[in-house]
């Protein structure tokens, strides 16, 4: 019997779970630890609360979650309730899945003003994780300005154009729908330092900008290529243009009927955010590209804001004595191989980048190599203690580890909680979550 720890049940976690028991069969035993008392990370607390079709692969998850060889161990934190090497002593292979929870700096003056954040923080606090449940953005002013030209930036826009009535069915929690409800904000720039034809954006998701009730997307014609340039892109990316160019062409009287506009502005690299407490404005400098890459040209202007999410991508956090490539903000990796019997998957290994379903293929490539590991004798005899020796280890140390079992009626109070025609309403506090699952 081998005994397999994956540290994260997200995605990434969860693919694994499921690529190991296929790999091994009966032989493993694995324990799917989450610093949070609930699992699924991203698709709880990551994808919007308005794609609900999307989280529906939660159901998959659960499906290898009830399965008799795989354990869920909620509440515990690798770092604060036991260390790397401690798990490393009592697993056989450890698989660090634990994504790219942190924003990424923008690293510009002003970066700490008022009513400023990143999208790991924003899109948490819509989201109910408990991390950043009690952010409490300022939403009384005219103008947000989100950073990015990626699917998040696209979220957070939507998120922020939506009508209370357009969150019927989705399980945003019930703080921001409030706050969203009294919202004043009535402009939102995107903004993007490269191109329409470097966008980031998917067209299913940017395609639902042109589906609001009251707000319209606004791309100004001038800033778009000349159409016989979409031919070499990439069909996806030409379908994200198509939708640019249908925005662009939506004529002024119809978008007028729309309250709150959706602004796309290109070529803008954000050099300052301006402001005395709280942020006023954007100091943005006008690029070019260069091989791709965007320069300045030196021509600043400012831009209103009374908000700013930073959509602009996320680091994993750092594990003490994990080799760690600072420059990718993810675990230094060969192919997921980070040490004998320690890998990594998902974000972690690769970075913020790809598909809930991009994880799938990676799960079943690091599931390959523990296999391999095994097999050519890198992880040794089969001699370690597992999971007995984590609950003796546990119990020692007085940690509440909450099982499957006890998400299952964390869940069922969140349905019983629900608003009507929700599918859920979260907690957003570990405590009550915990009490919940008691
Ligand atoms: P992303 O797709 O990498 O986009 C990041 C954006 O931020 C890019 O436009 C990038 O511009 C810009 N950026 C980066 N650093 C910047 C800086 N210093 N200043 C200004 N702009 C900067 O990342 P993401 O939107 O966070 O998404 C992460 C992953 O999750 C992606 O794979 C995404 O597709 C996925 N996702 C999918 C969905 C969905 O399918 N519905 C929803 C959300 C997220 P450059 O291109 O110039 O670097």
């Amino acid at each position: 019997m081998r005994h397999l720890a994956i540290i994260g049940s997200g995605p990434a976690g969860y693919y694994t779970a499921e690529a190991a028991q296929k790999a091994f069969g009966d032989d493993i035993a694995i324990d799917v630890f989450d610093r949070l008392p609930v699992p699924y990370g991203l698709i709880r607390s990551g994808v919007a609360p308005d794609h609900q079709s999307i989280k529906a692969v939660s159901r998959r998850y659960e499906k290898v979650a009830l399965s008799d060889n795989v354990r869920f161990v909620g509440n515990v934190s690798i770092g604060r309730d036991l260390s790397i090497d401690e798990l490393r002593e009592l697993y056989d292979a450890v698989v660090l899945a634990t994504g790219a929870p942190h924003d990424r700096p923008l690293d510009i003056p002003g970066e700490s003003l008022g009513n400023v954040f990143g999208s790991a923080a924003f899109v948490g606090w819509y989201n109910g994780h408990p991390q950043f449940a009690g952010l409490d953005p300022d939403l009384s002013g005219k103008t947000a300005v989100v950073i990015g030209m990626g699917n998040v930036a696209l979220d957070v826009a939507r998120i922020l154009a939506k009508t209370p009535a357009e969150f019927a069915g989705s399980d945003i929690v019930a703080h921001a729908l409030a706050a969203l409800a009294r919202s004043s904000i009535e402009r939102i720039v995107l903004l993007g330092r490269r191109g329409p034809h470097q966008i980031m954006m998917t067209p299913k998701e940017l395609g639902e900008l042109g589906h609001l009730t009251a707000a319209s997307p606004y791309v100004t014609a001038a800033d778009l290529p000349p159409p016989d340039e979409d031919a070499i892109l990439e069909p996806g990316v030409r379908k994200s243009v198509a939708h640019l160019r249908a925005f662009a062409a939506t004529p002024e009287d119809i978008r007028a009927e729309k309250a709150k506009e959706i602004e796309f502005v290109f070529m803008s690299n954000p050099k300052a955010l301006i402001g005395k407490d709280k942020v006023e404005a954007v100091e943005i400098e006008r690029t070019f590209l260069n091989h791709g890459r965007a320069e300045g040209t030196g021509e600043l202007r400012r831009i209103p804001a009374d908000l700013v999410v930073a959509c602009i991508g996320y680091r994993t956090s750092p594990i003490e004595g994990v080799p760690f490539d600072e420059r990718a903000g993810r675990f230094a990796n060969d192919a997921g191989r980070i040490l004998p019997g320690l890998y990594c998957v998902g974000w972690a290994r690769r970075g913020p980048s790809g598909t809930i379903g991009t994880n799938r293929p990676d799960g079943y490539a690091v599931a390959e190599q523990i296999a391999d590991d095994v097999s050519t004798g890198v992880l040794g005899a089969a001699r370690k203690k597992g999971r007995p020796g984590f609950d003796a280890l546990a119990a020692e140390r007085g940690l509440e580890v909450v099982k499957f079992s006890d998400w299952k009626k964390i869940e069922e109070a969140e349905e019983q909680a629900a608003r009507e025609g929700a599918p859920r309403e979260k907690f957003v506090d570990v405590e009550a979550m915990i009490r919940a699952g008691r």
